[in-house]
């Protein structure tokens, strides 16, 4: 059984998740630490709770995912999981941060490409066993809001980690370089709508939703 826990961190109110399963490994999944108080926070719950960060990843690389990206890496020793179309907003986001005012030292370590449909699994290099117990998050491909965005997706529990692609009541921005509109909706329909309608959204920012309930309200996919 998964554990989730979201904080909401950086002028930019980002949400940043641990997801702690077996052995109380944990990933950290879009650290949007800014400030050192931040980061503090992190590193007191992951301490607290006896957790042991396994994995670093990002479902796209807009500059408040990754604000605590480098922070991560140099307290836990641990690599960046990202899709390989996002390695370019990576290597520019801290130019947007001088352009936004929010100055950051990026992340410079060894990237690991991850792939639409692959299954990570918990326990130190992947533990078959994390199949089994549903302690695994297949990788959805949800390009759109930015080009590599993916979705983080829990079978077992029936949850997404799913980035800025689906906001409850909204959908994310397509007006940054990479973005489009029209692909960033069929990410929506062709990957997120065949979910069961009661699979919860934890979005990048905001409260999290349900498929089912933005299937109804959500007035960006009106048909
Ligand atoms: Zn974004
Ligand atoms: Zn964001």
């Amino acid at each position: 059984m998964l554990a989730i826990k979201s904080f909401v961190f950086s002028p930019v109110q980002e949400n940043t998740y641990v997801l702690s399963g077996q052995k109380d490994a944990c990933w950290i999944i879009d650290p949007g630490c800014y400030f050192g108080n931040e980061r503090n926070t992190l590193r007191e719950y992951i301490e607290e709770q006896g957790l042991k960060p396994e994995r670093l990843l990002n479902t796209h690389c807009h500059l408040d995912h990754v604000f605590g990206n480098k922070f991560v890496h140099d307290t836990w020793d641990l690599p960046l999981h990202l899709h390989e179309k996002e390695k370019p907003l990576l290597a520019a986001a801290p130019e947007y941060g001088q352009v936004w005012g929010l100055p950051f030292e990026n992340y410079r370590g060894e990237l690991i490409f991850i792939r639409e449909g692959e299954v990570l699994t918990w326990g130190a290099g992947g533990d078959p066993a994390g199949a089994l117990t549903g302690e695994a998050l297949k990788v959805l491909f949800l390009p759109g809001h930015s080009p590599g965005s993916v979705g983080f997706y829990c079978e077992a529990q029936g949850f997404i980690i799913g980035g800025d692609v689906l906001f409850r009541e909204s959908i994310g921005r397509t007006d940054l370089p990479g973005g489009d509109h029209e692909t960033l909706l069929r990410s929506i329909r062709e990957q997120l709508w065949p979910l069961p309608d009661d699979t919860i959204v934890y979005p990048g920012h905001g409260e999290p939703t349900t498929i089912g309930w933005e299937k109804l309200h959500n007035p960006f996919l009106r048909r």
